[in-house]
């Protein structure tokens, strides 16, 4: 395992993560051998009965598990038990969260190459000097599309290359718009509107975006706003993540298709409607 952990160490340093993350080894003897890796988003019990189903001796999951400070592990807690689980399977855990995301090529590229992006360059740049910060990194791509499309034919595209969720993809802004030059940021893009708008691009598309932020944006005459399903803006990255792997160490990997977004229900309006902003309270 020791040399699984060196590979990812050296293509996502953990000094490459925010303060506040918490990546890396999490469960595991390094010396033990390592056959077949599962790649996952979120470890959560369903991705955890897939690995442990594939006969994976180890996980790498973009999301921690552990973020926050931890005083029990028991098996009755909902962490806990995935705890107990993996180590009785004698399962490794490693995450690569925002190490991955602001590495070169990292999650956003995965993202960005769905949609065929070109001259990709970031969006949110490591600051100057820190450990992060070095040529072609940082968090979230700017790309042009291959052919510029309207917002409606962009969203449209967005819902049949991105993995499928229930949620699917929403967009904010005129549908006849032009876009020709797209940010993408996988994941909780709410933080880097502003960047987006000074980046000039006609579209951003990334996840959980919130009614108040994306109304301002939008009034203020920024990008035209995509968003998409978290794990679906993550998931495509597992495939560069996995490929990596078995180039650098041989190793079998399995890439977990598991939706792990939590909304599971969606329904459309039963004919297509158009809403004016200024009719909205
Ligand atoms: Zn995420």
């Amino acid at each position: 395992m020791a040399d699984v952990v060196a590979v990812l160490d050296g293509r996502y340093p953990p000094a490459w993560a925010e303060e506040w993350d918490r990546v890396g080894l999490v469960l595991g003897e390094p010396s033990t051998g390592v056959r077949r890796v599962a790649c996952v988003v979120d470890v959560v019990p369903e991705t955890v009965d897939e690995a442990l189903a594939a006969g994976a001796d180890m996980i790498v999951a973009h999301h921690p598990l552990l973020l926050r400070g931890v005083s029990s592990v028991a098996a009755t807690t909902y962490k806990g038990r995935i705890v107990h689980r993996l180590i009785r399977a004698d399962v490794a855990l490693y995450v690569a969260h925002t190490n991955a995301d602001v590495a070169d090529p990292g999650v956003s590229d995965a993202l960005a190459a769905r949609f065929g992006l070109t001259g990709l360059r970031p969006l949110h740049r490591p600051r100057p000097g820190s450990a992060a910060d070095g040529p072609g990194r940082g968090i979230g791509r700017i790309g042009e599309l291959p052919t510029p499309m309207t917002l409606a034919e962009l969203t449209r595209q967005a819902a049949a290359v991105l993995p499928v969720t229930a949620w699917g993809v929403r967009a904010a802004g005129d549908p006849g718009r032009m876009v020709r030059t797209l940010a993408v940021s996988g994941g909780s893009g709410d933080s880097f509107l502003a960047e987006a708008s000074v980046a000039g691009v006609d579209a951003f598309l990334t996840a959980d975006l919130r009614h108040h932020p994306a109304g301002e944006h939008l009034a203020a005459g920024g990008p035209a706003l995509l968003d998409a399903a978290h794990w679906a803006t993550e998931r495509p990255w597992l495939d560069d993540l996995a490929a990596h792997l078995r180039a650098a160490l041989g190793v079998e990997t399995v890439v977990s298709d598991l939706d792990t977004d939590p909304w599971t229900v969606h329904a459309a309006a039963p004919v297509p409607t158009t809403r004016s902003p200024a009719r909205e309270g």
